[in-house]
């Protein structure tokens, strides 16, 4: 996975949404560098495809193992020129708070070991063993558990057809993801007032923002033919194989690399938004937020014969991926909730 900051400005306006001045980037940057451990870029990418850094913005010791690919696609180095030339200008990194600009993206990856870092390999693997941590896997949780003072008390469970109810001695974090904790929240009596009525959820707490608010990320890929070493021609017959013993054995080659390894964040030009529509222009981000992400990928695709990338034949706009405004969580609960104990 690509690992950055998100950007300053999406902290300020989160802060003062809430009230709360430690949501501020200068504060929440603190705890993207304590979860960080970094490892500088191998020597085993070309000169023109080693990043640079601040080494003042990474940190190391943290559970989370961030780096750079031991691989990149030589053509990415064309994608660095490109967002150049479209006035998308190459930066050290997206961990300063600005995320504008194009650079080379870090990875949660395990620098030796060429494998995917994740949260589940960070956070919890090593601690399975705790006494004080138990998992309970291929378990639905179904709703949360009220009691009268609305206070909750644990959380009813599936496994297997069969229900029963994990009581919590402190509290209950909802963690379902994006989609699956506002559906959680709402079986459970917690969401607007008036569309749990209609659903005949008793309500526990009158929230209208469960549920909203909810963002698409349009995303879409630019594809062009070219006759240069991919990753479609390095997927097949004996550069496969060889991608695959560079990986057992050293941890290197394509294998390594997630793909969109080179990106580039912006505000749409004012001339190209012009014919926006008035409801993309609603736009609950912060001002400072980039709403356009471009992001190069070596994904697989039929070898075809045409000329390489040129400067002079680079496409004048990359793939766009725009955010517009928002659109509502449509979601429905999966069933009527369980009753309140
Ligand atoms: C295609 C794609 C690419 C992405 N790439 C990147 C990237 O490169 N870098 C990056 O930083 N982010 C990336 N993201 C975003 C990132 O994956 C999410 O922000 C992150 O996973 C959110 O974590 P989470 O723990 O909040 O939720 P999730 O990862 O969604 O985890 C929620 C978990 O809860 C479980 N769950 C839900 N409901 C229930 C229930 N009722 N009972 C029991 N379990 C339940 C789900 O099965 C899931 O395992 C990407 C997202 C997508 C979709």
């Amino acid at each position: 996975m690509a690992w950055s900051d998100s950007c300053s400005g999406a902290f300020e306006k989160w802060a003062d949404e809430v009230g709360d001045d430690t949501f501020k980037f200068d504060t929440v940057s603190k705890y993207y560098r304590k979860g960080m451990n970094f490892t500088p870029p191998a020597n085993t990418r070309s000169t023109n495809a080693t990043p640079s850094y601040n080494p003042a913005l990474v940190s190391q010791g943290g559970p989370l193992d961030v780096t750079y690919p031991a691989y990149a696609n030589s053509w990415t180095t064309w994608v660095a020129v490109a967002m150049e030339a479209i006035g998308i200008k190459n930066t050290d990194s997206f961990i300063d708070g600005a995320l504008n600009g194009s650079a080379w993206h870090t990875n949660t990856i395990n620098h030796t070991t060429g494998t995917r870092a994740s949260a589940d390999r960070a956070y919890l693997r090593p601690y399975t063993q705790r006494p004080n941590l138990a998992l309970f896997n291929g378990t639905l949780a179904e709703c949360v558990v009220f009691n009268d003072d609305k206070v909750a008390t644990g959380v009813e469970v599936t496994v297997s057809g069969n229900s029963y109810i994990l009581k919590a001695n402190k509290e209950v974090i909802v963690a379902g993801g994006v989609f699956q904790s506002p559906q959680l929240l709402q079986v459970s009596g917690v969401g607007p007032a008036t569309l749990l009525k209609n659903l005949k959820i008793p309500v526990v707490a009158d929230r209208p923002g469960v549920g909203q608010n909810m963002n698409d990320q349009i995303f879409f890929g630019v594809s062009y033919r070219v006759n240069i070493q991919t990753g479609s021609t390095l997927s097949r017959g004996e550069a496969a194989a060889i991608s695959v013993e560079d990986f057992k054995a050293n941890a290197t080659g394509f294998l390594t690399t997630p793909g969109g390894e080179y990106a580039g964040f912006e505000k749409i030009p004012q001339d190209l938004r012009s014919k926006f529509s008035a409801e993309t222009l609603k736009s609950t981000f912060a001002s400072s937020a980039p709403p356009s992400h471009y992001l190069n990928s070596n994904l697989i695709s039929k070898k075809a014969n045409t000329s390489c990338h040129s400067p002079s034949n680079i496409p004048s706009r990359l793939a766009r991926s725009r955010i517009p405004g928002h659109s509502q969580l449509r979601r429905q609960p999966r069933h009527l909730p369980c009753p309140h104990r």
